[in-house]
Parts: structure tokens; sequence; C-alpha cells
């Protein structure tokens, strides 16, 4: 087998498959190594894939148990079959890894399964239990990811204090669970297992759900998962977190300074992910990570040996499979000679929550610690004739734009298909649309999008009603 190659990639999740595809696509010879059996990295094995896998399976349940006689569906008693929720889970999985396969070997991308670690800038070994192999190359595009953080106190025994990888594997469905972290990962799989009937409570730090995002969506998330009738519990600092033969238990401060104590079948620790670069002997090469775990580059996300670059989850930005994604095509165009730069202020985030809660752009919060001026344009789902005719009116769009340009500074989604609907709003900060332009234009009859263009007509002064 081949072990010379111009660019060797390690890591195959969205960052490391994109980059190697994108530089097999440039002519060059590449490799990609990953020490899981399976291609696709967190995202497809564990993360993005499985979670939006019983996200939809969930929501179908929900809407059967609590919707179909709405429409006029009478359908019998309901009941899940939660082996086949989870097997429906892993043959979606499946279909994925196996499409990463078939993609590699379109592209003539050589796969080593083994855990890479340097020699030197140009030599990587790679250590499975059949076989070393070392491989040389001119290039390396690092991609290794990211795992679960913890935090002090917190003894993730994976059996009961777990994480959302075994989450997302279950045997049975949990009577009772306890998140801690209400960010992205603590809302979605609440959803998932609070549609199923069982008791969630979310325990956050902060004084909001998603709090990194515009506040407005954090509020309007949290009535929405209290109807689900999950608990949220905000302002509260978890001390401790043990696991026990049959449970978990967890001692947190509450929003009043009183320590109080909750027992569940499962503790779920997502209060964030940290870069990982274990294995890599990143030493070897003379890298050092940064305090947090990250690895440092520049512009182009090359470290400071001029060779090797780094991408995704292992390096600062979002956490995110599209920006690991963008990074990928990235690195491989620019050891091409192309003289590129990313839009890292364009990456849209969502959450895949029901209704969806998708962004792009600065927060109301962030425009106004600024000073920036700007107009804002805000429309109910609750007015949308596509909504009523779903029954789906909970939610609005908000759009924010430059007063004097009509520029959209910032897009905040909460409602029906705000994960695919957000996509125009990245199109218009890209190719810097303005509000009444966007307000002109045509959208079918009735969509869900059609709110965009009310709301950038209210943005613009142009509002068929003021909310
Ligand atoms: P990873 O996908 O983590 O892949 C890194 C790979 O490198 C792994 O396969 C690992 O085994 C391998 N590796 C590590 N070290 C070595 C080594 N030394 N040798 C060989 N191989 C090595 N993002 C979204 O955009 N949308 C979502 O809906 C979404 N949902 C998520 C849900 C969950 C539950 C989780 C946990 C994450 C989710 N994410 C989502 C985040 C997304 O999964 C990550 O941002 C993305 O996977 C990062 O891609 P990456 O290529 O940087 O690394
Ligand atoms: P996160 O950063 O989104 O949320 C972590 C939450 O934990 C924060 O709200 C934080 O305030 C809270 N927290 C921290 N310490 C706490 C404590 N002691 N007690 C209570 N709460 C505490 O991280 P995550 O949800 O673990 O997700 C990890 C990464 O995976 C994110 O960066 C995210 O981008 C990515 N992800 C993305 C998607 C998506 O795009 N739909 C889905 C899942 C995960």
């Amino acid at each position: 087998m081949e072990t010379s190659f111009d660019i060797v990639v390690i890591g195959s999740g969205p960052g490391g498959y994109t980059a190697a595809i994108r530089s097999a696509q440039l002519g060059y010879r590449v490799a990609i190594i990953e020490k899981y059996a399976t291609l696709g990295g967190t995202c497809t094995n564990v993360g993005c894939i499985p979670s939006k896998a019983l996200l939809d399976s969930s929501e179908h349940f929900y809407q059967a148990m609590h919707q179909f006689q709405a429409h006029g569906i009478d359908v019998g008693p309901i009941s899940l079959n939660f082996d086949q929720f989870m097997k429906r889970k892993r043959e979606v999985v499946a279909q994925n890894t196996a499409g990463l396969v078939y993609l590699m070997r379109k592209n003539k991308i050589t796969v080593f399964h083994g855990t890479g670690s340097f020699v030197d800038t140009t030599t990587l070994q790679v250590v499975s239990n059949e076989q070393n192999t070392v491989l040389k190359s001119r290039y390396f595009i690092i991609a290794t990811g990211s795992k679960p953080s913890t935090l002090p106190g917190i003894l993730i025994d994976k059996k009961r204090v777990i994480t959302s990888t075994e989450l997302l594997s279950l045997g049975q469905q949990p009577r009772k669970l306890v998140i801690i972290g209400g960010g992205v990962i603590g809302v979605e799989l609440a959803s998932v297992y609070a549609r199923l009937g069982t008791e969630v409570t979310i325990i956050e730090y902060a004084n909001s759900l998603i709090p990194l995002m515009d506040r407005e969506l954090g509020k309007a998330l949290a009535r929405s998962l209290t109807r689900l009738k999950i608990t949220i519990l905000l302002g509260s600092r978890v001390m401790a977190a043990t696991p026990r033969a049959d449970k978990a238990v967890v001692t947190f401060q509450d929003q009043a300074g009183q320590q109080q104590e909750l027992q569940a079948d499962y503790c779920v620790v997502a209060v964030g992910r940290k870069a990982y670069t274990e294995g890599l002997k990143l030493e070897a090469i003379g890298l050092r990570v940064e305090k947090n775990g990250k690895i440092p580059v520049n512009a182009f996300l090359q470290t400071s040996v001029s060779t090797i670059y780094a991408i995704g989850d292992v390096v600062a930005g979002p956490m995110l499979a599209h920006k690991a994604e963008d990074e990928g095509s990235f690195v491989a165009e620019v050891i091409n000679g192309q003289k590129l730069h990313l839009q890292y202020e364009r990456i849209p985030n969502v959450v895949y929550t029901w209704p969806e809660v998708a962004s792009v752009g600065y927060t109301e919060e962030q425009l106004n610690e600024k000073g920036i001026v700007y107009h804002l344009g805000k429309f109910p789902y609750s007015a949308s004739a596509r909504a009523r005719a779903a029954m789906d009116t909970e939610g609005f769009v908000k759009v924010l734009t430059d007063p004097k340009y009509g520029e959209v500074l910032g897009v905040h989604i909460f409602g029906p298909r705000a994960a695919d609907v957000i996509g125009q709003a990245v199109i218009a900060q890209e190719f810097e649309l303005t509000d009444q332009g966007l307000g002109r234009i045509s959208y079918a009859h009735p969509t869900y999008s059609e709110a965009m263009k009310d709301a950038y007509l209210q943005a613009s002064g142009q509002g068929a009603i003021n909310i």
C-alpha cells in the first residue's frame, strides 16, 4: 500500500473528510487517518446525524400523540417501540458512514484506520491493533475534533453520569433525566426524551437557555420547552454529579443560592466540548496547544509549522459541522495557492428543537453593546398562512438591518423550518442585499419563508403589521 502522500488528513469528521475530498479534487495524493472503525467523526457517529434522527422520530411520536386528532386522524392507542426507535437511528448513521467510504473510494483517497501520531514534521505513525504504518507527507491537516467537557465535582462514569454519546444509545427509555447545561445539546436531547414522556430537568448556569444566541430566542425556547413539560432551572450552578448503582445524584445551588439535590435515572453532562489532541504527539513537531486545548493557527489555519494545518473543533471558532467543512475545503485551496478568506460572522447557528431556532449575524445584545443603531423587523408565525395551515404557529422572524443602507446585520428565527429558512439570510449577508430589496423579491405563497419578507418590509418601514 502507498505510504507517501502530498496531503495526510488526521481525523475523518466533517472537517477531515471535506479537506480530503477537496484536496483530491485539486490533484493531490491524499490519505485520511481515522482511529475508529467508521468514518465521519463526532457529527456522523455520535453528533449531528444520530441526534437529528432521534429528534425526527420523537417529533413524529409527539405529533401522533398530541396533534393527529386535530387533523382528523384517529390512530387508536399509540405506543413507542424504543428498540425500533434506536435501530432506525443506527441505520441512518450506517447509511451516512457507508456514504463516506464510497466518497473516499470515488475520490481515490487512501483510508488508514488507527491513531495518528507525529514522528516529525513530515512523518506520521499510524498505530492500530493490527499494524503500525509509517506515512510520509508534504502537508498534514489536523482535524481531530473534540470530546465532551466536564466540570469539577462531576464524575462521568458513562453508566449513570453520562454524555450525549451514551444518551444517544440508551437501551431503554429512561423515566427521569437531569441534564446539566441548557446549551444546544441540552435543549435538543431534552426535547427528544421529553417528547417520549421522560421527566426531564435542565439545570443551566446562565440566566437563559442557549445563552450565546439572541436573548429573545432563549426566552421563546424556554416557554416552548416548558409546555413540553421540561423543568428548566436557570441561574443554577451544579456542584456535583455522582453515579450510584441505579441512579445519578446531582447537587446544585439554585437561583436563590440554596443547595438542592435531584435524583434521576441518568445525569447528562452537556456543558460544552473541548478540543481533542490526545495521542497526536504534537510535542514531536514543536506544537503547543492553548489553555483551552485548541491548536493555535493563523488566518490561513496554518500552525506554527508552515506545512501543518488544523481545522474544525480542534481550532478556535464555533464547534459546528459546517464550520469544520468550510475550513476543510478552505485549507485544501490555501495549500493549492488560492487567496481566500473565511467569513466566520456568516456561519449560521441552528438548534433543532421544534420549533427550530436559527440565527446568523449580530444579536440585538451585540449591536447594543457596540452602540450600532439598527432597524428591527419582526413577523410572528401566528400571522403566517402557511403556519396556520400546518398548525405550527409558534415563533417569529426577527431581522436587524442597517438604517442607512438597509444591509442585513442579523437574522434570528424561532419557528417551523427555521433551520432551512436561515439559508436565505446567509445569502443576503454574503451578497450584501438590502431590507428593501429583500422585501421586494417574490416569495412563494404560502411558505414559511414569506415571514422573512414581511420582517424585511417592516425593517424598511413598509410593514403591513406592527408588533
Ligand atoms: P470530529 O467530527 O470530532 O472528528 C474528529 C475525528 O478525528 C474523530 O472521528 C476522531 O476519532 C478522529 N481522531 C482524533 N484523534 C485522532 C488521531 N490521533 N488519529 C486518528 N484519528 C483521530 N454540529 C452541527 O453543525 N450541527 C448539528 O446538528 C450538530 N449536532 C451535534 C450533536 C451532538 C450530540 C454533538 C456532540 C455535536 C453536534 N454538532 C453539530 C457538532 C459537530 O459534531 C462538530 O462540530 C463536528 O463533528 C466537528 O467536526 P471535526 O471534523 O472538527 O471533528
Ligand atoms: P454549549 O456551549 O452549547 O452549552 C453548554 C451550556 O452549559 C451553556 O449554556 C453553559 O452556560 C452551561 N453550563 C456550563 N457550566 C455549567 C454548570 N456548572 N451548571 C449548569 N450549566 C452549566 O455546549 P453543548 O450543548 O455541550 O454543545 C457542545 C458543542 O456542540 C457546541 O459548541 C455546539 O455548537 C455543538 N453542537 C451543535 C449542535 C447544532 O448545531 N445543532 C447540536 C449539538 C451540539
